[in-house]
C-alpha cells in the first residue's frame, strides 16, 4: 500500500515536478531542420499516430494540427517555449499562453482507482469550460481506459485537444524521478497504444503530440518514436501543482513564471495534484488582466 503511494507520488512528481527539465531547442515549425529529411516543411503526422482522420474531423477543424520537422538524423523533434517574434505592430497580440494538463495514470494504479481514488478532475474541466480557457490535455491512454466518458467529452469538445502522454506513464530514458523503465523496443507501441486508447472513446480532437512522462528523453527514445511522427512537447513554467496544499503559492508559481509564449504544465488529476482548479481560477484573471490569451498547443506551435 505504502510502496503504491509512493510509486503514484513519485509518478506525478515525474510529470513536471519541481526540477526544470532537460531543455532543448530545435527548429521552430517552418525552419530548416539541420538534417532532417524535408528541410523547411512541417512534417507529415503518420496516419496511425496522430493525426485525425478526415472522416472524423469536425468541420471546424479543418485545419490539420502543425508538428515540427524532424530533428538531426530523423529524431522526434522537440517543441518548447515559442517566443513571439518582436512586432513592429503596435497593438499585436503576442501575449499567449498555453496551459497544459498532464492526465497521469501509470499502468499499475488501476486498483487505486477502484478503491476510490480520483485520477480524473472533472471539476477543472468545467471551470475552463465556463471561463472560455482553451488548452492542452496530455492523456494518458491507462486515463482515457479508465475514464472514458471524460476523455470522449474533451476530445469533442473544440475548446480541447488531446495529445499523447504514452500509456503506462512510464520513463523513457532513465533516471527519471523513480519511474519504471520503458524498454527501446516497446516505446513505439506505448505511443501507439495510447492513441488507441484515446481514439477508442470517441475523442476525435487529438493532436499528434507526445509529451514525455516526467519530461525525460534522450536520442535513443527520440529516434525510437520517430516512426509515430509526434512531436514531442516540453514546457518552460512549472506549476508546481503536483502534491501541492497551498492554490495561492501554485498560481503564483505560474504567474511568476509565465511569458509571450510560454508552456505551462499542470495536472488533471485530483488525486495528486488537488488545488489545481483553485489555481487556475485564480491564474486565469490574472493573466487576462496581463493582456495575455489563452492557446492550445496546436496554436501556439502554428505561430
Ligand atoms: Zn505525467
Amino acid at each position: 500500500m505504502t510502496a503504491l503511494a509512493i510509486l503514484g507520488g513519485v509518478a506525478l512528481t515525474g510529470c513536471g515536478g519541481p526540477e526544470t527539465p532537460r531543455a532543448e531547442t530545435l527548429a521552430p515549425p517552418g525552419s530548416p531542420s539541420p538534417a532532417g529529411p524535408s528541410p523547411g516543411r512541417a512534417s507529415p503526422a503518420s496516419p496511425s499516430a496522430g493525426s485525425p482522420s478526415p472522416a472524423a474531423s469536425a468541420p471546424d477543424r479543418a485545419e490539420k494540427p502543425p508538428t515540427l520537422a524532424p530533428g538531426p538524423a530523423g529524431l522526434t523533434p522537440v517543441f518548447e517555449r515559442r517566443a513571439p517574434a518582436p512586432s513592429p505592430s503596435p497593438g499585436r497580440n503576442d501575449k499567449v499562453v498555453a496551459l497544459t494538463f498532464d492526465a497521469d495514470m501509470t499502468a499499475d494504479q488501476g486498483p487505486r482507482a477502484e478503491a476510490g481514488e480520483h485520477f480524473d478532475n472533472p471539476g477543472l474541466i468545467s471551470l475552463l469550460r465556463r471561463s472560455k480557457v482553451p488548452a492542452t490535455v496530455f492523456m494518458t491512454g491507462r486515463w482515457a481506459e479508465e475514464y472514458p466518458s471524460q476523455a470522449r467529452s474533451i476530445g469533442t469538445d473544440p475548446l480541447f485537444e488531446i495529445a499523447n502522454h504514452s500509456y503506462s506513464h512510464y520513463a523513457f530514458s532513465t533516471p527519471c524521478y523513480g519511474l519504471p523503465t520503458v524498454e527501446e523496443g516497446e516505446m513505439r507501441g506505448e505511443v501507439e497504444r495510447a492513441f488507441d486508447a484515446i481514439r477508442a472513446t470517441g475523442a476525435r480532437q487529438v493532436v499528434p503530440y507526445f509529451r514525455f512522462p516526467g519530461g525525460c528523453y534522450d536520442d535513443a527514445s527520440r529516434k525510437a518514436l520517430a516512426p509515430t511522427g509526434v512531436t514531442a512537447v516540453q514546457w518552460d513554467v512549472v506549476s508546481g501543482d503536483a502534491f501541492a496544499t497551498d492554490a495561492d503559492a501554485v498560481a503564483q508559481q505560474v504567474l511568476d513564471g509565465v511569458e509571450p509564449g510560454s508552456l505551462v504544465v499542470m495536472h488533471c488529476t485530483r488525486s495528486a495534484a488537488p488545488v489545481t482548479e483553485e489555481a487556475v481560477r485564480q491564474v486565469v484573471p490574472a493573466l487576462r488582466e496581463r493582456g495575455y490569451r489563452f492557446v492550445k498547443v496546436s496554436e501556439l506551435m502554428r505561430g
